[in-house]
């Protein structure tokens, strides 16, 4: 099973619940725009190469089509849809008013230079500017890309159409970004494991963590969960993983991967054999906080947590999604837990087109508003309808987008 079909079940389960006709089944699989383009750049040492460029647009029935922009060798077609769709369902649950989009270049990062990016990323621009705009698709960081990336295309794009930049968010914080916004992922991610927790009466202070990947959302999830209380006792990325019951001084493991390029050797706990053993942990809560597909048919029924909160995009398959289910374990889903970047985004969005700036308290605190009143909305689907989060989150999520293009009307 692909991304995309992956992603169509999930929200198949709840159609079916909420007793969708087929024929919006239909409408709600299919992206309502998918643009392939290829990318052509010099190369520092004068070589021509040419990458493949995505973006996909899969529904805009409540808003401008919204979503990140992905930098990664596995980056394809599939997954590229399927990640718009679950941005369309992201920003229904959270209630921002955005549709869902996703787009993304095939390549490693780490195989070009600084000059190379930019250039890469311009011409990217130069191929979908005619679809993208700061009413009609919104693009934002996703797996490797940042605020410099974000720059590039806000400056790009102004180019072309003039000063534009509310063409993008997650933007340097001197030039139109949002307070605030660097850390929101990782933000929502703790509100969500608190609420998540409080749910069962349980405590965040002293729960104990695991955090598989240690980028954006890994580093600042982990740091916001220590601030609440929480034990940080295992931490995984690519390099390898770290493991202290006595708790990972988070600051320090975060000072250490951005000086040696990964938490591997970090001297704050002992080495774990591999860098996917950080899953297995026997902790309260598993946040998989990289890519997708990382709990699957294989590894589920090895999981010991009792929480696993979804910081990554889709990292459960759904064979280890009904596992894991099966066992009892919570999984708060991903179009909920890690939803509080592209909130972030939408306040970034009304900052930039108003020309106005809110402190990073104001931020913060609307923020974790909406990650509560969206928890205590899925919370009580799932009591009511007796299904998991993830299927009330998607209840919630279709039911607002299906509504928005009721009255819209179909055309
Ligand atoms: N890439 C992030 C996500 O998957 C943020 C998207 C956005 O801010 O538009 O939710």
């Amino acid at each position: 099973m692909n991304a995309f079909e992956a992603t169509n079940l999930y929200f198949g389960r709840a159609a079916s619940i909420m007793q969708l006709s087929s024929s919006i089944v239909r409408l709600f699989e299919t992206p309502q725009r998918e643009v392939k383009v290829g990318l052509t750049i010099e190369m520092d040492n004068g070589d021509i190469r040419t990458f493949q460029g995505y973006r996909v647009q899969h529904d805009n029935s409540r808003g401008p089509w919204k979503g990140g922009l992905r930098y990664h060798p596995h980056v394809d077609p599939d997954e590229v849809k399927a990640l718009a769709s679950l941005m369309t369902w992201k920003t229904a649950v959270i209630d921002v008013p955005f549709g869902g989009a996703k787009g993304g270049i095939t390549v490693d990062p780490k195989d070009l230079s600084h000059a190379e990016q930019e250039r890469l990323t311009r011409v990217f621009v130069d191929k979908i500017h005619d679809i993208i705009g700061p009413q009609r698709d919104i693009p934002a960081p996703d797996v490797n890309t940042g605020p410099q990336h974000m720059a590039w295309i806000y400056d790009q794009y102004s180019k072309i159409h003039g000063h534009t930049p509310g063409i993008v968010t997650g933007k340097p914080v001197d030039l139109y970004g949002s307070l605030g916004r660097e850390a929101a992922t990782g933000r929502g991610v703790a509100i969500a494991t608190r609420q998540a927790l409080l749910a069962m009466n349980k405590d965040i202070v002293g729960a104990t963590v695991a955090i598989q990947g240690f980028g954006n959302v890994g580093t600042w999830s982990a740091s916001i969960l220590a601030s609440m209380g929480a034990r940080i006792v295992a931490i995984g990325d690519a390099s390898g993983a770290v493991r202290n019951s006595d708790g990972i001084d988070v600051e320090r493991a975060i000072a250490w991967t951005k000086k040696h390029g990964g938490i591997h050797g970090f001297d704050g706990g002992h080495s774990l054999k591999d860098a996917t053993a950080v899953l297995f942990e026997d902790v309260d809560v598993l946040v998989p906080a990289a890519l997708g597909g990382v709990i699957t048919r294989d590894n589920a029924r090895d999981i010991r947590a009792p929480f696993v909160v979804e910081g990554a995009n889709a990292p459960t398959t759904p064979e280890a999604d009904a596992i894991l289910h099966e066992k009892g374990t919570v999984i708060v889903p991903d179009i909920y837990a890690n939803a509080g970047g592209v909130t972030v985004s939408s306040f970034e969005w009304v900052q930039t087109l108003q020309n106005f700036t809110w402190t990073e308290e104001e931020v913060n605190e609307k923020l974790e508003r909406r990650m509560i009143k969206a928890f205590d909305t899925i919370w009580r689907v799932a009591t009511d309808k007796k299904v998991s989060l993830r299927t009330a989150a998607f209840i919630v999520a279709i039911g607002r987008v299906g509504k928005a293009r009721v009255l819209r009307g179909l055309s």
